[in-house]
């Protein structure tokens, strides 16, 4: 064969670059309702409700009470790498914040359309601006608003038209919103949550802040969850210093389910991870009669120099130093718990 001429490297224009990199921090409705949802809890707010249209395609509206954007600040809220969360690298070591890259905003202006309505402390009225590519389409426009921010993205992804198509031919979106929100609902238990779709009546996740998560659990989750679980602690020391401690609510040997629930939190992230679920599936397996999936809620803390939260843009898997020991501990954790509720059981059986 005739060798072929190399093809011309060229430097790809920015809002090309921009918009695969939008596909990424944005991979699904339920992806921007993470992100609308992190900046709301960074915001300080106790109440935060998302209303839904089109599995989010249409639309995905978060409204919540926190401490609101300034004015001057509107203009560069959308631009990549944009944040007041984060400004050295170091930070990023003790961050306690969800957000810290500037880009979930940004992203969403390249795949969607963005209006944010907003209002700080000790104004008489808001501010409302809509967004494209990055920039602002309008100057501010003064407006009425109660208290905190309100972010509509509209027509997600109609300029992608392959993820679209993929997108509406699955009708699960919804659910996976619905999902998310219940499982940060009983994380996040002194901020009530509200989901539902445009136009509905009833909300499919309703949330009362509370100070106790069983309570939480309850109201989310329903009776049935919330009568079948136990308390369940652990926690390591090496030589003073914390390895990890963790807290939450395990299914008892009454629970019946056909797939594991696992909601995971690391330093109040929502995190999936993979290795601790099939470990604890296989403790249930091996220690309960009837082979019932469990429903786990779990928060582990750890010290923040020990987790890598900056291994994905959605940051849903992180890296954990330890993580095979910690896995080993809360494994022989609940362990232990089961087999004590289930003599007790036993006991009570007999008696
Ligand atoms: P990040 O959260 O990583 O900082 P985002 O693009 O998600 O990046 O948001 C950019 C900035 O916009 C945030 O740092 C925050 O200052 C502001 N912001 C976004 N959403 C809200 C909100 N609901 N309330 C108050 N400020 C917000
Ligand atoms: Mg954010």
């Amino acid at each position: 064969p005739v060798p072929k001429e190399p093809p011309k490297i060229h430097r790809l224009d920015e809002s090309v670059v921009n918009r695969i990199a939008a596909g990424e921090v944005i991979q699904r409705p339920v992806s921007a309702v993470k992100e609308l949802v992190e900046n709301s809890l960074d915001a300080d707010s106790t109440s935060i409700n998302v209303v839904v249209k089109d599995g989010g395609l249409k639309l995905i509206q978060v409204s919540d009470d926190g401490h609101g954007i300034r004015c001057e600040d509107l203009p560069i809220l959308c631009e990549r790498h944009t944040t007041s969360k984060l400004s050295k690298y170091e930070d990023l070591q003790s961050i306690k914040s969800m957000g810290f890259r500037g880009e979930a905003l940004a992203s969403m202006t390249y795949v969607g359309h963005v209006a944010v309505t907003t209002i700080t402390k000790g104004q008489l009225h808001g501010y409302r601006v809509c967004y494209k590519d990055g920039a602002m389409v309008n100057e501010p426009k003064a407006c009425a608003a109660v208290k905190g921010t309100q972010i509509m993205v509209e027509n997600l992804f109609y300029n992608m038209i392959a993820r679209r198509k993929t997108l509406q031919n699955s009708s699960d979106d919804y659910t996976k919103i619905v999902d998310l929100l219940s499982r940060m609902a009983i994380h996040h238990i002194n901020v009530s949550f509200s989901c539902r779709k445009h136009g509905a009546a009833r909300a499919d996740v309703h949330s009362i802040a509370t100070s106790l998560r069983l309570d939480s659990i309850r109201t989310v989750y329903g009776v049935s969850v919330a009568r079948n679980l136990m308390k369940l602690e652990a926690s390591e020391n090496d030589s003073s210093s914390l390895v990890f401690k963790m807290d939450g609510f395990i299914s008892n040997s009454n629970y019946v389910a056909k797939k594991t629930t696992m909601v995971l939190f690391i330093n109040d992230r929502l995190v999936d991870c993979a290795a601790l679920k099939r470990a604890i599936e296989i403790v249930y397996a091996a220690t309960l009669p009837k082979a019932s999936k469990p429903f786990i809620y779990m928060s582990i803390v750890l010290p923040p120099e020990h987790v890598d939260v900056n291994v994905h843009p959605t940051k849903r898997e992180v890296s954990l130093l330890n993580q095979e020991l910690i896995v080993e501990k809360i494994q022989s954790a609940i362990e232990l718990k089961l087999r004590e509720s289930n003599d007790t059981r036993t006991y009570q059986e007999q008696t």
